[in-house]
């Protein structure tokens, strides 16, 4: 450790904590990627801009480099310019990591989740928000962030300003399946929202993708023709087709 902590304090004792111990599983839970020991496990999050390599032993660390976590010749650098970062240890004994304050209230994985549409009809009944302020609040479904809420809502023909709690079963079957498809499509391209991104070729993951709505105002709909119109919703940009989405 070189520094005290980034976001938050680094775990007392993280050193000792680790020494000696085996990494049993890794995970990811929303934004937290999760590396199981026997006795606990430790949470890691990259906030905006950090990233973790694999890189050689005995690597003179850089500005950023914060952590380092050695694996025999190979050590685990956790960079993080802008220190929005975080490192925590939840102990065995405190029980389920899934129960930590930072993920118990996370919902669920979209990829792979076989009841998305039902968790979201289920999870919106007398919910007023706007659908698209639903979806980014991650407590029914993680890992919808702008530009792919923007760009699934376009895709279901739903309007991002329509209350949750009003849109039919039916819809959401449709909104459900937008999202695994633009999420999956997004992977197989390498991820598109940060501008740093970088791929294990070392490509970057950026302008690689032709978007629907998302950064399009007053460019045409790819659908109608019509101009794509942008409003501010919760301080983030809403990107639509006020012909197509209803
Ligand atoms: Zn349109």
């Amino acid at each position: 450790m070189r520094r005290e902590g980034l976001r938050w304090p680094f775990p007392h004792g993280l050193s000792a904590l680790l020494t000696g111990q085996v990494v049993g599983s890794t995970a990811r839970r929303g934004k937290y990627l999760l590396l199981r020991f026997d006795h606990g496990t430790l949470i890691i999050h990259l906030g905006m801009s950090g990233h973790l390599r694999m890189l050689p032993a005995g690597l003179p660390p850089q500005k950023h480099d914060h952590i380092d976590i050695e694996f025999g010749a190979q050590v685990m650098r956790f960079t993080d310019p802008r220190r929005f970062g975080a490192v925590l240890w939840h102990a065995h004994a405190d029980g389920d990591v899934e129960h930590h304050v930072l993920l118990r209230s996370l919902g669920v994985e979209p990829l792979g989740c076989i009841d998305l549409a039902e968790r979201l009809h289920r999870g919106t009944r007398h919910r007023s928000a706007a659908i698209k302020q639903v979806l980014l609040a991650g407590d029914i479904v993680v890992g919808v962030g702008n530009i792919y809420a923007c760009e699934s809502l376009f895709e279901s023909g739903i309007h991002p300003n329509t209350a949750a709690g009003r849109i039919s079963h039916q819809r959401y079957v449709r909104l459900a399946r937008a999202i695994q498809r633009v999420l999956a499509a997004a992977i197989a391209q390498g991820g598109s929202s940060l501008r740093d991104f970088i791929g294990v070729d070392g490509a970057s993951g950026y302008f690689q993708q032709s978007y629907f709505v998302y950064d399009r105002e007053g460019e045409p709909c790819r659908h109608c023709g019509s101009a794509v119109r942008r409003i501010v919703q919760g301080q983030r940009s809403t990107f639509y087709c006020a012909r197509c989405q209803h």
